[in-house]
């Protein structure tokens, strides 16, 4: 997949450009139309620099610089636990994301809890149940069609009576309206919030790769409803190259925190620009 972009973007390097192959190239790589079609006019205005050098190299350092620099890792506060809710639609990978999330912080040493929040969808606690248990990290759920905010609150409850670090809230990522699930989410927040008023701590939206640009829109749906402080891209490991997250980057001023590329629990780490270009081109 890298080699085939190389060789496209390679093919670009000589004097003759073709632009529209390029943003052809670019669109493919799911950046979207509007951020593709800018990248390739701010490179035509840049063509006389650009003899000699490297066409795959000018526009992954064009990309960029849309990026924000590397963040450092989530840290714990002393006295109190740090709220993660993790959101998004079904199926983009949320509960399987909150649980490398809270195996990822296990490992740099954090006492962590997950809350099974995602209520609505039966299998999803089961689901985390199944994680938690694997990874080794306690669970708090309420019973089935529990409110998802009394679970947040009582697991936020739970968090502090152990000294737990972190708190992972996976949140549902359907009901029956998609207005529903954005009072839902403002409910947890609110709710949350109560508890300690600068909770929650980090809103990470999941992204899914091989959506493409249909993840823009969501991100801009969520972050209405709940400010994200991050993304989740799942799935680099398929057919998707999740190039959308600078789109998400550039429009919303969201980072991508996470990568996840595969379904084991170690299938996932920090978001490195530069990795992920090189995949990307
Ligand atoms: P949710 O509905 O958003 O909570 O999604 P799930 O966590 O249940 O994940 C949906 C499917 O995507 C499951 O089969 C996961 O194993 C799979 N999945 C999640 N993340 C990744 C990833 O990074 N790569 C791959 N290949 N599959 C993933």
């Amino acid at each position: 997949m890298a080699g085939f972009f190389t060789k496209i973007l390679q093919k670009f390097s000589n004097p003759e450009i073709d632009w529209d192959e390029l943003e052809a190239q670019l669109i493919g790589g799911d950046l979207g139309v509007k951020l593709s079609m800018q990248i390739v006019q701010e490179l035509r205005d840049q063509q006389r620099t650009l003899h000699g050098h490297d066409i795959v190299d000018v526009t992954k350092e064009h990309i960029k610089k849309i990026l924000p620099p590397p963040r450092p890792p989530f840290l714990a506060f002393e006295d109190k636990p740090k709220v993660i809710l993790v959101v998004g639609v079904n199926g983009t990978g949320k509960t399987t994301s909150s649980a490398k999330l809270a195996h990822l912080l296990k490992k740099q040493g954090h006492s962590v809890m997950l809350a099974a929040a995602d209520t609505f969808r039966a299998a999803a606690v089961e689901q985390l149940e199944v994680w938690s248990k694997r990874i080794e990290v306690p669970i708090i759920k309420g019973p089935p069609n529990a409110d998802p905010s009394a679970v947040c609150f009582d697991a936020y409850n739970a968090a502090v009576a152990r000294k737990v670090s972190f708190l992972l809230c996976d949140t549902a990522g359907r009901l029956h309206t998609r207005h529903n699930l954005m009072e839902e989410l403002r409910k947890v927040e609110r709710i949350v919030g109560k508890k300690d008023e600068s909770a929650p701590h980090e809103v990470l939206l999941v992204v899914d790769a091989t959506t493409g640009s249909n993840a823009l829109q969501q991100a801009r749906e969520f972050h209405k409803a709940v400010p994200l402080t991050g993304l989740i891209v799942t799935k680099l490991d398929g057919s998707g190259k999740g190039g959308i997250v600078v789109a998400i980057q550039q429009e919303l001023g969201i980072p991508t925190r996470f990568v996840g590329t595969g379904e084991q629990v170690d299938d996932f780490k920090a978001f490195n620009a530069t990795e992920f270009l090189d995949q990307m081109l």
